[in-house]
């Protein structure tokens, strides 16, 4: 036995632990309950499960998946969470090594895993994944700024990327506003309007826009002043912002285009979420390259499912969260791979 297979030992029983409190978010919070209390019950019989039956992948096996009192069957599904989370954790360990990053990384995992099940369930993303992870996941990149090795010239593009972006989004709102306000004026059919943002999505742009203009203009300044040694901090946090600006906005300004051209509600405000979550921290690459990514994978499970269920809407979030670990993993090789087409190498 070696350190690695030991750790990896050890990965996979926090894994597996993990994955076990996973399971309580996955039932609960697409019912709005608290994940914290009360203790797990059986859904048949109502009887709290006990701490020896409730044993990571062992009690659903010595158990043979059913309630100790009632015999009513558990899902698959529990077991197989804890053993996704549990063989997911081992990966990344020994592909990150005994790494900080393995923190966040760590974590995100996790919101993509309640996401991806909440999602093919209930077709909704809870906000405690994603406007919760969004915020562990700024918070993350202020104090681990190896989570965002990104060189200047990358950031600026993202910078730059991030301003069109979301100065377009403004744009077409305000041009929608006025197109309404003056159709009513002249009293015409005035149609239905663009849901504009809330409060609360206008104080988090505007602020993410504010602190990066702060970046980009006084950067000069941090270096001179006492803030110098929290450069590389701020810098990180920059870069999860404009990564959330970004992987938010892209999908957000497709479901723009999408409501215009098809005039009619394409994409969940869930998607937005979970993508500006990701976004935090994997950064403005790897969140465009998982939204060119996901319609891939959704095409071809769409396809399926039609044929399956005569269903059209389909869960969008699994998809994301593929193109968002495939990004991770091989957004170098797939950049370059793309650039090589276009001859740029
Ligand atoms: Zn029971």
């Amino acid at each position: 036995m070696t350190e690695v297979h030991i750790l990896s030992f050890v990965f996979f029983i926090f894994g597996i632990c993990f994955g076990s409190f996973l399971n309580v978010c996955i039932v609960r919070w697409p019912h709005e309950r608290s994940v914290v209390k009360p203790r797990s019950s059986c859904v048949a019989c109502k009887t709290p499960i006990a701490w020896y039956d409730n044993i990571p992948l062992v009690s659903y096996v010595l158990l043979g998946g059913k309630c100790r009192h009632c015999q009513a069957k558990f899902s698959f599904l529990y077991f197989f969470i804890e053993l996704l989370t549990g063989i997911t954790f081992v990966l990344f360990y020994l592909y990150y090594g005994l790494d900080i990053v393995l923190v966040p990384y760590l974590f995100m995992v996790c919101c993509f895993i309640i996401a991806t099940f909440v999602d093919f369930g209930h077709r909704i993303i809870p906000d405690e994944v994603s406007l919760g992870g969004l915020a562990f996941g700024v918070g993350f990149s202020l104090l681990i700024p190896q989570l965002h090795t990104m060189d200047d010239a990358t950031l600026a593009m993202g910078r730059i990327f991030m301003r069109i972006l979301i100065g377009a989004i403004i744009v077409i709102h305000a041009l929608d506003y006025a197109w309404h306000k003056f159709r009513e004026s002249r009293g015409m059919d005035v149609g239905e309007e663009e849901e504009g943002f809330d409060l609360w999505t206008a104080v988090v742009v505007f602020s993410a826009l504010g602190f990066d203009l702060l970046i980009d203009y006084g950067r000069g300044f941090l270096e001179a002043s006492a803030l110098s040694a929290w450069l590389p901090n701020l810098l990180s946090l920059d870069a999860a912002v404009i990564g959330f600006m970004v992987g938010g906005g892209s999908i957000y300004a497709m479901g723009l285009l999408g409501d215009f051209l098809f005039r009619k509600e394409s994409m969940g405000g869930g998607d937005v979420k979970l993508l500006a979550m990701a976004g935090a921290f994997l950064g403005w690459k790897a969140s465009i390259l998982a939204f060119f990514i996901a319609p891939f994978f959704g095409a071809v499970f769409g396809v399926v499912e039609k044929i399956r269920t005569k269903d059209t809407t389909i869960a969008y979030g699994p998809f994301l969260v593929a193109g968002c670990l495939i990004a991770l993993f091989w957004q170098n090789q797939i950049i370059e791979y793309i650039m090589g087409l276009y001859g740029f190498r």
